[in-house]
């Protein structure tokens, strides 16, 4: 909807200041909804106009505030249109925030607002041309009996937003301003399978929360008004962990972590999968050449390096791919350059990749011995706390393989970035492709398999696809490095990798296909 204001005809323009400005006779405020709540508001007169604090008149009004002290700026947000007041400035800038037409208008009132503590004065009655723009229907001002009525509960419980993440499922509950930290609390009844959120003093728009896409976790919402206080209550579907709840302020929210065991995640993906199965195709494969440009990754004794031998090899990955399964191949690089990790990651996100496989070359200069192969899989942690549902890292590490804790060190940063792209839906799969991977490379090449290992992590959020990690070898053994200065024997871990994908994406498709009635 869009709403156009003409501007305010100057009636007269005051220059005002603070020290001008006397008490003035308070506005008696009734909520004709809420029976027998009565509130009253301050005003501050100067000049013949009464002013009112923009924070207590926001208050009243369920709208939320943002004040900053250096800019004398006060925002207020409703429901579709955040207001802009400067101090000393009589323009008022509203942005209408509903997104399908979004729109802002200037108004000019006939006096500036001004400065007071943490605070705006706004001139009232020229404020409540606005408010009847913001609140439409909601308000009348008697000027005489100077009472402000407020005809509806205004909401303050505006929507829902039900997010799934890698390890849980998020739900953001919009507030229009800040709620006590003990005016809410969630918890869930297992036997029934619901979670309960009560907020004292809320009221919530429940056609909004009602007709909220459900995900993850939560099969059902159902808002329930009560006198004092308003319940939420989530239907839930699997196992879910002790909830989590706290607030946010910018913007403002409560959100729940509900965070759920691998298998159940994985249950709900199966269900998207069957929903959407083309979606899930591999169409797009992601190769990833480890380290780069500035960064040379590991050295060998004769002085190759890491960055120039993944990349070798993952080019001819991506050859054989595009030739054989004509499938888009994405390269992280496709040259000598220095790529940050978050690039990689947004990489594969942006293009939608549906594989992610990861090129690196291991090295133990301690002893130059240890040789051979490993294909990793970085598999989430289970114990992070609900802050790290909602897309925070954290870096926690497990490895049981003492030979390769020096570089595990090394590649820690880079793994715990590649662990965003793994989702706890996706192990079983990952693990599926590593496996084959494993199984081609012992094949095709002489260099010894260390086996499938999995590296402990705390997921991130991020793009999610199945992954593989492979350290094709060790640089820091003389045997090894001469193999890598081979282009067969690159070749031939080319070919060990592409014939792994081939394998993976036959049966993974397949079995997509299948469970979605197309094939058999
Ligand atoms: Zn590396």
């Amino acid at each position: 909807m869009i709403y156009r204001i003409k501007q305010l005809s100057y009636l007269f323009i005051a220059s005002l200041s603070v020290a001008g400005v006397l008490y003035g006779s308070d506005i008696k405020v009734v909520f004709s909804n809420d029976a027998g709540r009565i509130e009253s508001l301050k005003t501050f007169e100067a000049d013949n106009v009464s002013f009112v604090s923009g924070t207590e008149l926001a208050r009243l009004l369920e709208a939320g505030t943002f004040y900053s002290e250096p800019k004398k700026k006060l925002d207020i947000k409703f429901k579709e249109w955040r207001v802009k007041l400067s101090a000393y400035s009589s323009y008022v800038l509203m942005e209408n925030l509903s997104t399908d037409n979004r729109l802002d208008d200037i108004l000019h009132l006939p006096i500036p607002v001004m400065p007071s503590d943490d605070d705006i004065l706004i001139p009232f009655s020229a404020f409540m041309t606005i408010l009847d723009v913001v609140m439409p229907e909601i308000l009348s001002y008697d000027e005489e009996l100077k009472t402000l009525e407020i005809k509806t509960a205004l909401v303050n419980i505006t929507g829902i937003t039900i997010q799934q993440k890698s390890n849980g499922t998020l739900i953001k509950i919009s507030t229009t301003r800040e709620f006590p930290l003990d005016s809410y609390r969630a918890w869930i009844n297992r036997e029934l399978g619901w979670l309960y959120l009560t907020i004292v003093n809320g009221i919530s728009d429940s056609i909004s929360i009602v007709s909220a896409p459900t995900k993850g976790a939560v099969v059902k919402v159902i808002p329930v008004q009560m006198e004092e206080s308003t319940q939420l209550s989530f239907k839930l579907r699997g196992v879910v962990e002790k909830p989590e709840i706290y607030q946010t302020t910018d913007p403002n929210q409560i959100v729940i972590s509900l965070r759920t065991p691998e298998r159940i995640t994985r249950k709900q993906v199966e269900d998207d999968l069957l929903k959407n199965s083309e979606r899930w195709l591999i169409d797009t494969i992601v190769l990833d050449a480890g380290h780069g440009g500035k960064d040379p990754g590991s050295i060998g004794v004769t002085g190759l390096k890491e960055k120039d031998v993944a990349l070798d090899i993952v080019k001819r990955i991506g050859k054989l791919i595009k030739k054989k399964l004509r499938v888009n191949v994405v390269y992280t690089r496709d040259e000598d350059i220095y790529v940050s990790l978050e690039e990689r990651g947004k990489i594969a996100n942006r293009n939608e990749g549906k594989l992610f496989i990861s090129i690196h070359l291991n090295s133990f200069p301690k002893n130059r011995n240890v040789k051979g192969f490993e294909v990793y899989i970085l598999r989430p942690g289970k114990t992070a706390s609900a802050i790290e549902v909602a897309e925070r890292e954290n870096s926690v590490l497990r490895f049981d393989d003492k030979t390769s804790a020096e570089r595990f060190e090394q590649h820690a940063t880079e793994m715990l970035i590649l662990a965003s792209l793994t989702q706890a839906a996706f192990m079983s799969e990952s693990e599926d492709l590593s496996g084959m991977l494993e199984k081609e490379l012992k094949k095709k090449i002489s260099s010894p398999s260390r086996g499938v290992k999995q590296a402990g992590f705390f997921v991130l959020v991020g793009a999610s696809m199945p992954h593989a990690y492979i350290e094709a070898g060790f640089i820091s053994n003389r045997k090894e490095e001469e193999n890598f200065k081979s282009s067969k024997y690159k070749q031939k871990i080319a070919e060990a990798v592409y014939e792994g994908v081939r394998k993976f994406k036959h049966k993974y498709e397949q079995l997509i296909l299948s469970a979605n009635g197309r094939l058999n």
